[in-house]
């Protein structure tokens, strides 16, 4: 199974991603993750990544696309994965559509999780509280959910018109587990 999330910031994709791979036994590739790890040194290009990081702007396109051609061909997405956080420009979704083509492959499922900016922010906000996430401060939350408003969400409408069928809006205001549930009720059909 190729799932495909998009959704703001705060929207509860990253839980519900973690949530799904693991049912389906299937790979999570978050980018926000793979970034943070590759952050964790001190060489340039970690220092360089903290700061583009924890400013709430984005990495380039090439260094995701990069990242996200040699995931996807891997050995441990034979199964399937789980996109969160890639594609997050025009860009890197017409790299993401071209490489699917190119190598005979294709997405089961987009799901779009859609929600109130406010409550974003309230819960990025609460979050900080937990995690110490050095980009979840209100002046970094705007410029992030500018950037999403900027640049993702215009992908997600490519993703909508061009995958009409197996395009689902889910509506991130609701509870974890009901989230789950009609989650996994739309993949089961998605199964059969
Ligand atoms: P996330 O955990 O998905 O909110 O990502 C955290 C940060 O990682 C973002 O604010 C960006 O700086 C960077 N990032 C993650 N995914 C991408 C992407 N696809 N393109 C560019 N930057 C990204």
């Amino acid at each position: 199974m190729k799932i495909v999330f998009f959704g703001p910031p705060g929207s509860g994709k990253g839980t519900q991603a973690k949530l799904i791979s693991e049912k389906l036994n299937i790979l999570h590739i978050s980018t926000g993750d793979i970034l943070r790890n590759k952050s964790n040194y001190s060489d340039s290009l970690s220092i360089e990544l903290q700061e583009t990081m924890s400013s709430g702007n984005l990495v380039s396109d090439d260094m995701l696309n990069k990242i996200i051609a040699e995931k996807i061909n891997s050995e441990e997405c034979k199964k399937g994965y789980i996109l969160d956080g890639f594609p997050r420009t025009l860009p890197q979704s017409e790299f993401l559509l071209k490489f699917l083509e190119q190598n005979k492959m294709s997405l089961d499922i987009i799901f779009d999780f859609k929600i109130d900016f406010r409550i974003v922010q309230e819960r990025i906000m609460e979050r900080s509280k937990l995690e110490k996430r050095s980009d979840d401060s209100i002046d970094v939350i705007k410029v992030r959910l500018d950037k999403y408003i900027q640049e993702t969400y215009p992908v997600s409408q490519v993703f909508a018109n061009s995958f009409v069928d197996k395009y689902k809006i889910i509506d991130a205001s609701k509870q974890i587990l009901e989230i789950q549930k009609e989650l996994m009720k739309i993949l089961k059909k998605v199964e059969n």
